[in-house]
């Protein structure tokens, strides 16, 4: 399906992901806010290598489901990657004071982003991978003018 503000992708193994994150990298303009949707083990921490590895970021990704977001200020701009996944209530947002690190400089992508309640701010794009066959099925989706343009960069 493709109405201009949602593309489909199959990705049929591990590299695919990754390959879909590094693809991703060029496209990004600060401000934005992406959630990574998708069950565990689905593989929103697999794209996000992906894009860190091609923005230039060298060593490990770790995903942040313990520390809550890890953070990446690299050349072209900062990448803040969340897992709310731990959060036993909204309120651990306003705690943990994550609102500092949507500035304008900042990419923020966000893994289960619904933890958050009304707290996590409005997505620019979400990025949502279900499991198909022994792959995963790819959807992404533009919510805003800062989306699509992301979007429409990705797609030329
Ligand atoms: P999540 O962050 O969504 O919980 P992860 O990225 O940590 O998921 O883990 C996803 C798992 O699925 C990893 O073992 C990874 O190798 C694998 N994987 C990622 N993308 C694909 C794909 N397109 N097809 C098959 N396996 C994949
Ligand atoms: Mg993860």
């Amino acid at each position: 399906m493709n109405d201009g503000a949602t593309v489909s992708r199959f990705l049929p193994d591990e590299h695919a992901t990754l390959q879909l994150g590094a693809e991703w990298a060029a496209s990004l303009t600060a401000p934005l806010v992406v959630y990574l949707l998708g069950d565990l083990g689905a593989g929103k921490t697999t794209f996000t290598r992906g894009l860190l590895k091609a923005l230039g970021h060298q060593g490990a990704v770790k995903s942040p489901t313990y520390a809550l977001v890890e953070s990446y200020p690299l050349a072209a701009l900062s990448v803040h990657h969340f897992d709310l996944y731990r959060f036993t209530s909204p309120e651990e947002w306003e705690d943990a004071g994550l609102d500092d690190l949507f500035t304008q400089e900042s990419v923020c992508l966000i893994e289960w982003p619904q933890q958050g309640g009304a707290f996590t701010p409005a997505a620019d794009l979400t990025i949502a991978l279900t499991h198909a066959d022994n792959g995963r099925n790819c959807t992404v989706t533009a919510l805003t003018p800062q989306g699509r343009k992301s979007l429409q960069a990705w797609l030329n």
